[in-house]
């Protein structure tokens, strides 16, 4: 017997559920509109909240760092592969998160990988909400600590898992998503980070989708909860309002001390390209300087929620309170089918379907450069899959 058939096997079912997925080739610049497939479609698939991935002067860091450094940064931070721009991009992500310190890694995923797994062991307990990223989930999996799950956003389980489990645990880390990426809506941090020190557990949360993005200088949504001051670990990623490539933990000095000591996805593994960490401290000098680019993003939230409230009352959409904003369909079916009649609208909007959620939907992401006549564009399509699908 051929021992890989089952892979064929396996794809048959990925078929057959209407789970499967495959790329989609954008041939164009990062922008409000892009090239799909040969057609310029208005972009809602993006996470370049403020419509930095396209910047010219985060070209031209990037640009200045390959021809003064070269194109890779030949090895591990430890080892041959630090450069001053990585100090320069540590030190700007813990200004503008108001911490002691930072460290970038070479992806926001690998961050959360690295940083929970050296922070939990065998002896130690996870509590994860059930809609946590991936990247979260098999943080808490690699570390071996014991893992449960609670319900999303649920402070009050929460603590009654923590009355019942804390006392058998050596350390306990919470774990949590502050904008949820496929949902929209927050974490409900002060709440959180109460009952984080009441039962004397670390709090991580995982700022991907709101740095640049939620609370006034654009630090996340610590800083919107008013909460830069409490103790806990932030993680983030450099790859979507920042427009690069990379993920960073911020926190206190000795937490970051003790993670360039101890996360293997950061000892490990080669140092971020000297193109990616200009870009990013680029991005974050614009997050400082421009906060009118947050307020348009946030004006046309606004004017989304208000267009879509006006013509379409009966849209079933999730909970938000950030750019990110989905409505759920039947079935991954309905969900594909709908992202065709956006498609063929000339709207690229993704059907995002099990297992990467648990009931399949629509997802739209604003960014600040899109303009009136692109969100009057999306509201006309949604307006055509109403008429099509149940929703
Ligand atoms: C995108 C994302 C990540 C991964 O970041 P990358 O830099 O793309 O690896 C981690 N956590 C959350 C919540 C995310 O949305």
């Amino acid at each position: 017997m051929n021992p890989y058939a089952w892979i064929e096997n396996s794809l048959t079912t990925i078929h057959r559920a209407d789970w499967y997925r495959a790329v989609k080739t954008i041939q164009s610049s990062s922008g409000a509109t892009v090239l799909l497939d040969g057609r310029e479609v208005i972009n809602f698939a993006s996470n370049d909240y403020l419509g930095l991935a396209g910047d010219i002067r985060l070209i031209q860091a990037a640009t200045t760092a390959i021809q003064n450094f070269g194109t890779g940064s030949t090895g591990s931070r430890l080892l041959s592969g630090h450069r001053e721009l990585h100090s320069d991009l540590e030190i700007a992500i813990a200004s503008l998160k108001q911490t002691e310190d930072a460290v970038v890694f070479s992806s926001g995923y690998l961050a959360n990988l690295g940083a929970i797994s050296a922070l939990v062991g065998k002896r130690d307990l996870v509590l994860s909400d059930q809609y946590n990223h991936s990247s979260l989930k098999n943080g808490a999996i690699l570390s071996g600590a014991s893992l449960i799950d609670y319900p999303h956003c649920d402070v009050e389980a929460l603590k009654n898992q923590l009355r019942q489990h804390r006392k058998n645990y050596r350390r306990c880390l919470i774990i949590t998503d502050s904008v949820f990426s496929m949902d929209g809506d927050l974490c409900p941090l002060p709440f959180l980070l109460d009952l984080a020190e009441e039962f004397s557990c670390m709090l991580l949360v995982d700022e991907a989708h709101a740095t640049g993005v939620m609370g006034k200088n654009g630090a996340g949504c610590v800083e919107y909860f008013g909460c830069t001051v409490r103790e806990l670990i932030q993680i983030g990623t450099l790859s979507k309002a920042l427009g690069s490539l990379g993920g960073y933990v911020a926190g206190s000095s000795s937490l970051i001390d003790f993670l360039r000591n101890r996360a293997a996805t950061w000892i490990y593994t080669t140092a971020l390209s000297p193109a990616d960490t200009a870009a990013a401290l680029a991005a974050i000098n614009i997050v400082k300087e421009e906060p009118q680019r947050r307020a348009k993003l946030w004006g046309n939230v606004q004017y989304l929620k208000e267009l879509i409230e006006a013509r379409l009352p009966n849209l079933q959409l999730l909970p938000s309170e950030s750019p990110i904003i989905c409505f759920q369909l039947a079935s991954a079916g309905e969900a594909l089918k709908a992202g065709e009649i956006l498609k063929d609208a000339g709207i690229f909007a993704p059907a995002i379907r099990p297992p990467t959620v648990p009931t399949s939907r629509i997802r739209i992401s604003l960014m600040a450069s899109h303009e009136r006549v692109h969100i009057e564009r999306l509201v006309d399509a949604l307006v055509d899959v109403s008429l099509s699908i149940a929703t």
